[in-house]
């Protein structure tokens, strides 16, 4: 496989060192832009695999070039947002964005974040293959049929579970939004009420997951929303 090719885009030129050394350190090339202007022209010859975008840009707003991005490109995008500004983070995700890195963070979260997004895209470029089946740990879901079974035994989800849960598998690895969620399982009228989540996220992690308090694959991003992780790659 060739070098994994990764832009960051932010104006801190610090924090561009940095997260160049990190995952140059890994095997990837790393690009740079300063701005959002310069983003896109890299974004647009490089053909990254994936992108960093900072949302306090000089120009623009970091969500306004995530924008464009989704205008044209499925390149994953990881978010890379203040503490003090976890409202934009949630813009930025809902506007596409696949993932983020809160400032301050460190190597270890960096690199697992861009590496479960290179991942994810490895995997969605191999799914649509006509298998309906998904797999994480002893849980096997059928898409088509409906079918979920954990440790071979079936398991009985209720439909709006099996919604819940097929929205989850579609989006694997990315970081949804209660909002995302909302309008996908519920519609739009229920975009404000994420206790509707809650309920129903509590009631799939008791099936599936082996201590739905610490679950493994059924994760909560905190203010924010859920991501599914673990999902054996099909075509291995
Ligand atoms: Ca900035």
């Amino acid at each position: 496989m060739s070098k994994p090719r990764v832009l960051i885009v932010e104006d801190e030129a610090d924090i561009r060192r940095f997260v160049r050394m990190s995952l140059e350190r890994e095997g990837m090339s790393v690009f740079e832009a300063a701005d959002a202007a310069q983003g896109r022209v890299e974004c647009s010859t490089r053909q990254p695999d994936l992108v960093i975008v900072d949302l306090g840009l000089p120009d623009e707003d970091g969500k306004a070039l995530i924008r464009d991005l989704r205008g044209w490109s499925r390149t994953p995008v990881v978010v890379l947002s203040a503490r003090d500004r976890e409202s934009e983070k949630v813009e930025a995700l809902n506007l596409g964005a696949d993932d983020y890195l809160t400032k301050p963070f460190g190597v270890p979260e960096l690199i697992a974040r861009v590496k479960a997004q290179l991942r994810r895209a490895s995997f969605v470029s191999v799914a649509g293959t006509g298998d309906a089946t998904v797999q994480f740990g002893e849980i096997r879901v059928n898409l088509a049929t409906y079918e979920v079974t954990r440790a071979g035994a079936p398991v009985h989800l209720t439909p709006t579970e099996f919604r819940l849960l097929a929205a989850l598998i579609r989006g694997y690895g990315k970081v949804l939004t209660y909002r995302q969620l909302l309008l996908d399982v519920w519609g739009p009228t229920y975009v404000d009420r994420p206790q509707y989540l809650r309920v129903y996220m509590a009631g799939i992690r008791q099936k599936l997951e082996e201590d739905p308090a610490r679950p493994k694959f059924l994760i909560t991003e905190l203010q924010v929303g859920y991501r599914l992780t673990g999902l054996e790659s099909k075509g291995q």
